[in-house]
């Protein structure tokens, strides 16, 4: 017998579903008018939160099937409704993952339910890694977290920027920079906890798409947080850092070290289809509104799919948004079942659907013609929302610099 199935079981049919129910009901009447709005559609996720998409149960559910899909289903799904609203509904997610990766057991139980709250009481999590000059350059940080030993409190100062939810969490997740000589190797993250004083919105952005997601700077000045909330804790920091150091320092003498397995590009690998996945959804969602209108829409006496130039554009967009798809579910599952991403499979998976979704939303105005190009209709939305699979989560090109560097084993620039 083949262990090999595309075929969904019935859990995750069962949950793609509902959450197609909840798009098509909720989210997608409510995607113009917070587009519009440029703000977080608190209404919505309280909606989802009532009905339990909206809580760390939810997630950690999904995360754990065995499969690896449960995550890129609900992705697509939640996207497909819109990508704004589905970005303000699975922001607080992406932050939870910053403390399950680096959080202990008694960490992740303390600050995991808080970036939720309850549903009569939601609340949303921000994840602030970016700075105005450390975009795709994380080591270029500059926010410093420095220790306080009489207090056993940690210091930090810094400018965060591009920080989803930042300013209106609950909890903010911050890396920071403990050593600075090291580099990303002398970084942490911390759990910067509700109300800490020091901790303020900065600018928030008005952006070409995804409007209904929050987007702003985030101030630290002599944020003062005990010492506790370093995740994983000092001991294991300090081991750290005493590795990076002697390395370096055998570095500097010339000696040759034994390769270490970088762990924060693991996670990557291991986070990036979940953003393909979100891409995907965005895609198809356009390719169907154009799929649609291509065979209602008459002209020259006939509906515009008899004509090749149009059928064999949308026969392409099918294609494309397939194959990332398949691409998404490979590295998905890898993930879920620990084979090791020796071709950046994770990478692969988050460019191709981050190209693809802004190339078919384009074609979908193309073939929807002037009203594509109107608000009357989402495909102009759905395009503007596309083009942050192209930067967010890394870049297309850090992408590609990632998959030529672990197929080549060189150092490309
Ligand atoms: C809406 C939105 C939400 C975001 N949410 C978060 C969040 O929640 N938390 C967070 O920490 N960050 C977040 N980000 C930040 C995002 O991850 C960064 O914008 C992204 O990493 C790129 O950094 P940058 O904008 O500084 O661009 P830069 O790094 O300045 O890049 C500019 C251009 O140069 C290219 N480039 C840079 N280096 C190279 C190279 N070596 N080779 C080839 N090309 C290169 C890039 O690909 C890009 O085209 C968000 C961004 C946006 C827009």
């Amino acid at each position: 017998m083949s262990s090999f199935t595309l075929d969904l079981n019935d859990d995750q049919i069962a949950v793609r579903d509902w959450l197609h129910g909840f798009a098509a009901d909720v989210i997608r009447p409510a995607a113009a008018e917070w587009d519009e709005r440029e703000e977080t559609p608190w209404p919505v996720i309280q909606e989802a939160a009532k009905v339990g998409i909206y809580s760390l149960d939810f997630f950690a559910t999904q995360s754990f099937d065995p499969t690896g899909l449960g995550i890129p289903i609900a992705m697509e799904e939640l996207f497909w409704g819109d990508a704004g609203i589905g970005l303000s509904l699975v922001g607080s997610g992406l932050a939870a993952i910053g403390v399950v990766a680096n959080g202990t057991p008694e960490q992740v139980g303390l600050w995991a339910p808080q970036m939720f709250g309850t549903p009569d009481d939601v609340k949303v999590a921000a994840f602030c890694s970016s700075e105005p000059d450390a975009g795709s350059d994380v080591a270029a940080m500059r926010t410093r977290a420095v220790y306080d030993e009489a207090k056993d409190e940690w210091v930090l100062n810094g400018t965060k920027t591009w920080a989803t939810n930042g300013g209106i969490a609950h909890v903010h997740v911050v890396v920071a920079s403990v050593d600075p000589a090291l580099g990303a190797r002398g970084q942490a993250s911390f759990v910067v906890p509700p109300n800490t004083p020091g901790l303020s919105q900065g600018q928030k952005f008005k952006k070409h798409g995804i409007r209904a997601s929050h987007t702003a700077e985030v101030v630290l000045d002599n944020v003062r947080i005990p010492g506790d909330c370093l995740l994983g804790g000092k001991d294991k920091l300090d081991e750290r850092l005493a590795r990076s150091r002697e390395r370096a320092a055998a570095a500097a003498r010339g000696e040759r070290t034994e390769k270490v397995k970088n762990a924060a590009m693991a996670t990557f690998e291991a986070s990036r289809p979940a953003v393909g996945a979100q891409a995907v959804g965005v895609a198809r969602a356009a390719y169907e509104v154009a799929l649609e209108y291509a065979k209602t829409r008459e002209q020259f006496g006939r509906p515009i799919i008899d004509n090749q130039g149009i059928a064999f554009t949308l026969a392409d967009m099918r294609t494309r948004i397939d194959a990332a798809r398949l691409l998404v579910w490979r590295a998905s599952w890898m993930a879920s079942n620990n084979k090791p991403f020796t071709s950046a499979e994770g990478s692969m998976s988050k460019l191709y659907a981050g190209e693809t979704a802004k190339w078919v939303t384009a074609q979908a105005i193309q073939i929807l013609g002037g009203n594509g190009f109107t608000r009357e209709y989402p495909v102009e939305r759905m395009h503007r929302d596309s083009a942050i699979f192209t930067i967010f989560e890394g870049t297309s090109e850090i992408q590609r610099l990632v998959i030529a560097r672990t197929l080549s084993g060189l150092p490309i620039r």
